[in-house]
């Protein structure tokens, strides 16, 4: 595989990225192009979640918009999630499990095990929610990270069956909250596009058949909780207005 990209007349190393068209990898893709002028190896794994369509659709809708950034953008690495090796997959199972963490970060494991380089990781600052099941990533990780993000050598006993399970990923997002990203990204010029990234797990379909955010998953909670950005009923999929909160009560989205 080529793992390089030109930037003038140089030829230069990407930074590999999970990307996914969300809120936290959109962020760290457009930093990492249109502020740090670096070149990047976008990664996704394919996978059966109902917001597939979607996700791409979106990342094929940034990358147009991100032509500007020329050939510092690398084709993104399209992965077909049966295509990983499966021997790590109950242990890392298990491991997540013991942590309650989120089972997404086994494709990611396996994928990284068998790629030749570091790769970049957009999870945000921990934050408390109200949802239990799963613990935030950047709970459990934060203590075993440096000042850049990369897992220490040397981490709590209890811990070290995770270490193993991150190994080679780097976690450059773990400080920054979503509306943080939202300021340096408005401040860079790039607000539009952190706007538009695609975050619901579970879209719902308008007549027209375009799929809207369904505004009840966890990262649409996150995303209007955090940000303050509400889903209108006339299909438009982000609004730009605060949520409106209503009299000694929590505000809900309005759902197309
Ligand atoms: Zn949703």
């Amino acid at each position: 595989m080529l793992h390089s990209a030109r930037h003038g007349s140089l030829i230069v190393e990407p930074t590999d990225l999970f990307w996914t068209g969300g809120w936290d990898s959109t962020f760290r893709l457009c930093q990492l192009l249109l502020e740090q002028r670096a070149a990047v190896q976008p990664i996704y794994i394919e996978n059966r979640r109902r917001s597939r369509r979607a996700e791409l659709k979106t990342m094929q809708m940034l990358q147009t918009r991100l032509a500007s950034a020329g050939p510092l953008l690398l084709p993104t690495l399209r992965v077909d999630r049966r295509s990983l090796a499966l021997a790590h997959r109950s242990r890392n199972l298990r491991i997540l499990r013991h942590h309650r963490l989120g089972f997404q970060y086994d494709q990611l494991a396996r994928f990284r095990e068998s790629y030749p380089h570091e790769i970049e990781i957009g999870i945000e600052k921990p934050h408390r929610t109200r949802n239990v099941r799963h613990v935030q990533a950047g709970f459990v990780l934060a203590p075993m990270l440096d000042a850049n993000g990369r897992l220490r050598d040397t981490v709590p006993e209890e811990l070290r069956d995770l270490r193993q399970l991150f190994d080679g990923m780097r976690f450059p997002l773990v400080h920054l909250t979503k509306p943080e990203m939202l300021r340096i990204a408005e401040a860079a010029g790039y607000g539009e596009l952190l706007r538009r990234t695609w975050s619901c797990l579970t879209p719902a379909r308008t007549p027209r058949r375009n799929a809207v955010p369904c505004g009840r998953c966890r990262p649409c909670r996150l995303r209007i909780a955090r940000c303050r950005i509400v889903i209108t009923k006339s299909g438009a999929r982000i609004a730009r207005q605060p949520a409106v909160r209503r009299r000694g009560r929590r505000s809900r989205p309005s759902v197309a």
